[in-house]
């Protein structure tokens, strides 16, 4: 279904060193040029080529490999509230199973739960060749990772809704035609107060409770 892992792309693992006795471990290092759409689509993200630092640790167990490990990287994007340009640093955690193929029957003998095998077996990732891509665990992990509303700063007030200015740059910014738009907002509210002449047709609970008796 996929092509076959390439040994080259920074973001594959060779787990040769690590052999397949239970309890053996490999820690490993590596900075790699970050994929790219490395974050959340149109929101914030790790730019492509920026240098990503990983930190992994192989552990070599009965039915796979597991990969527990965290990224480190400089992510971009554009404050919600003011739309400045912002960065921030991303510290991504993730832990991932890479079972072996032939170890594919055990793997689900142990981990079976009535009702989630089907979704299981297909989430589950597999050893090729002794070697795992880290690209897709990464990847959620980044996502998780990064705020889905990132601000440029905790109590960013954001633009003026009136003429678009960002308010951090001036605080003390206002317009009087806010007053006069409130003033009208306040006025619709005041004419949608429930009991309204028109609800008399409707039942009213004290009404319809001496009926039913
Ligand atoms: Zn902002
Ligand atoms: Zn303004």
């Amino acid at each position: 279904m996929t092509a076959r892992l390439d040994h080259r792309n920074p973001l594959v693992f060779d787990t040769h060193e690590l052999g397949r006795r239970p309890g053996a471990l490999q820690r490993l290092t590596r900075t790699v040029d970050a994929p790219k759409d490395l974050g959340i689509p149109k929101v914030v993200g790790v730019p492509e080529g920026a240098p990503l630092e990983l930190e992994l640790r192989l552990e070599s167990v009965m039915e796979g490999v597991l990969v527990t490990g965290t990224g480190r990287a400089r992510a971009e994007g554009e404050c919600v509230r003011c739309l400045e340009p912002l960065q921030l640093d991303v510290e991504a955690d993730f832990q991932e199973m890479f079972s072996y193929p032939d170890a594919d029957d055990r793997g689900r003998a142990h981990r079976a739960e009535p009702g989630d095998d089907a979704e299981d077996d297909e989430d589950r990732l597999f050893l090729e060749d002794g070697l795992f891509d880290l690209e897709p665990v990464l990847r959620d992990a980044v996502v998780l990772a990064l705020p889905m509303q990132p601000v440029c700063q905790e109590d960013c007030p954001g633009l003026c809704a009136e003429c678009g200015v960002r308010l951090a740059d001036d605080p003390d910014h206002h317009h009087d035609a806010v007053d006069i738009r409130w003033a009208a907002l306040q006025g619709l509210a005041d004419s949608l107060e429930p009991g309204d002449k028109d609800d008399k047709s409707g039942a009213e609970p004290g009404v319809d409770e001496k009926q039913e008796k």
